[in-house]
């Protein structure tokens, strides 16, 4: 069965063709710069035998011009894995929220319509999602269209730890609680674990990319994520703030900020971002440390200290440490933050081995023989995990 895997970012579409259950990459491609008139970039792999296309300067204007140019090198006698596109049978989305709608589901008008009622919870991501979906709808009517909702791992979360202490009312009436997000990313771990491991018991998994969560797993199952009911909470991310005491919006509306201004200060222009003021980026930040910026380390300084302490949390709320594992951009390739985090974490009987930690190897566990923490780097790769749970739907 061909399940197309369909990424979609405000300004970007990455693309995976799977067969499964083989789970064999066929094609994947990335468009960039979606909106753009004549700057457009794509590339596009057929992996079979590498066969490339690559192109600069093309028409994106909208969704539908980059689905299209997908389409069509899957089909082109010269690119293509395809000979029509009915071969294309189901097609899953990595979307992210939908009232009511937390699991893998059929991308319905209702479970559309929950995501057009959290959109303010996640407008980022809502928006150019209900967008794009709405173009393979029209271009492909007859391919089954499933939504892998981030929160789908953490439906596992108990309501002793997902619930806010707010009046009971506004978890009834709205829905708000800790829903979890990175759903795709944590539950690919698991299930790496328990395939290498043969468990994936008392488990903290770090996903620390542009954005960051830490997921407590424990029976190959979630039972904590440090997102909350939107993706802004938790350790603080690259430019989002994190938890933050609720009381200082309240407090900056008093002020005279306005509503727009402290959102956009929240989403925009806060963590790594705010604190050093040098970039979103996190080799930047910690470059910029290294040459004597101050307010750069503090900075990376705060961020080791939000990891160390939800690791610790979660510790204490699985009842002891197996394994901890990074992944994400700055968790499989960030050296110095995998040997901060452990150092804190020696009292746990947490302990590296310098040499695996710095090995260029991705795939790898970087404790030594004698550490009673297992660490392990595992790149990520949601995509797959996308392909599986809509395998598991349609099949
Ligand atoms: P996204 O969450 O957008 O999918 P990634 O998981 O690819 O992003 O992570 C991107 C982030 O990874 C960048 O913001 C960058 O700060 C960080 N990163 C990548 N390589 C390194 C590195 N060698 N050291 C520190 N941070 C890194």
């Amino acid at each position: 069965m061909n399940i197309l895997v369909c990424n979609v970012g405000s300004t970007s579409l990455k693309f995976k063709l799977y067969e499964m259950p083989q789970e064999t990459v066929m094609a994947q491609a990335y468009v960039e710069r979606v909106g753009s008139a004549d700057n457009g970039i794509y590339t596009y792999t057929r992996w079979s035998d590498h066969t490339k296309v690559e192109r600069t300067q093309v028409a994106v204007p909208t969704y539908t011009e980059g689905i299209q140019l997908f389409l069509d090198s899957l089909l082109s006698e010269e690119t293509g894995c395809l000979t029509e596109i009915a071969q294309i049978e189901a097609i899953g989305f990595k979307t992210v929220l939908s009232k009511g709608h937390y699991g893998v589901h059929r991308l319905t008008e209702e479970v559309l319509q929950g995501m057009e009622d959290y959109m303010a919870v996640a407008p980022a991501h809502n928006g150019p999602y209900l967008e794009a979906i709405r173009v393979f709808e029209k271009l492909l009517p007859d391919v089954e269209r499933i939504g892998s909702f981030e929160t789908a791992f953490h439906q596992t979360i108990p309501l002793s730890e997902s619930l806010y202490a707010i009046p009971y009312e506004w978890y009834e009436k709205y829905g708000i609680r800790r829903l979890g997000y990175h759903g795709a990313s944590h539950g690919h771990i698991a299930a790496m674990l328990l395939s290498r491991e043969g468990e994936a018991d008392k488990v903290v998994s770090c996903h620390l990319g542009g954005s960051c969560s830490l997921c407590a797993i424990d029976n190959g199952k979630s039972l904590n994520n440090s997102f909350g009911f939107s993706l802004q909470a938790g350790v603080f991310h690259n430019s989002r703030v994190g938890d933050m005491d609720a009381y200082i919006i309240p407090f900056l509306l008093k002020e005279g900020m306005s509503i727009d201004e402290i959102t956009h200060g929240l989403e925009k222009n806060s963590g790594l971002l705010g604190i050093s003021g040098v970039s979103n980026d996190l080799r930047l930040v910690e470059e910029a440390a290294a040459g004597g910026h101050e307010r750069a380390a503090l900075a990376v300084e705060m961020f080791i200290n939000s990891l160390v302490s939800h690791i610790g949390a979660y510790t204490a709320q699985l009842g002891g440490l197996k394994q901890l594992v990074f992944t994400g951009g700055i968790g499989e390739n960030s050296v110095s933050v995998r040997r901060r985090v452990c150092e804190r974490l020696a009292f746990l009987g947490v302990k590296l081995s310098p040499e695996r930690n710095e090995s260029a190897q991705k795939d790898k566990i970087i404790s030594a023989d004698d550490s009673r923490v297992k660490v392990h780097v595992i790149p990520a790769n949601e995509e797959l995990g996308i392909a599986r749970n809509v395998f598991q739907l349609v099949k």
